[in-house]
């Protein structure tokens, strides 16, 4: 079915994952290999299969999205020096889970 995502299993409790946050809409929580000292994914709740797939109905959820990492940054100590978010599209984006993610 189309919301059974890797990350929809984590969003809904059924696959372990260190969960830092959890609304309405996103679910954030920590990349299973971190690539810096602070990784952490927020998706949307509701698989959106890429970035490429965002219609205007998405544009609450991947507003919250936004704000949502730029809390965590904050909370976890790191928004005054400054972070990268990124979200990978499709195959030659590097995109390796299709469901919607900031890093
Ligand atoms: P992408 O390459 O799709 O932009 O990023 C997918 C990210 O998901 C990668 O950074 C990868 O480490 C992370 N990831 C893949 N599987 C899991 C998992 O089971 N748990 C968690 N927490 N992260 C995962």
């Amino acid at each position: 079915m189309s919301e059974d995502t890797l990350f929809s299993k984590i969003v809904r409790g059924e696959i372990p994952a260190g969960i830092v946050h959890q609304d309405d809409l996103v679910t954030a929580f920590r990349d299973i290999a971190p690539q810096a000292p602070t990784h952490i994914l927020v998706v949307p709740n509701r698989v959106i299969p890429t970035a490429d797939d965002v219609t205007p109905d998405d544009e609450a959820v991947v507003g919250r999205m936004v704000r949502v990492a730029g809390e965590l940054a904050r909370a976890e100590g790191i928004a005054q020096d400054g972070y990268r978010l990124i979200m990978n599209c499709r195959d030659h984006g590097g995109q390796e889970v299709y469901h919607l993610h900031l890093h």
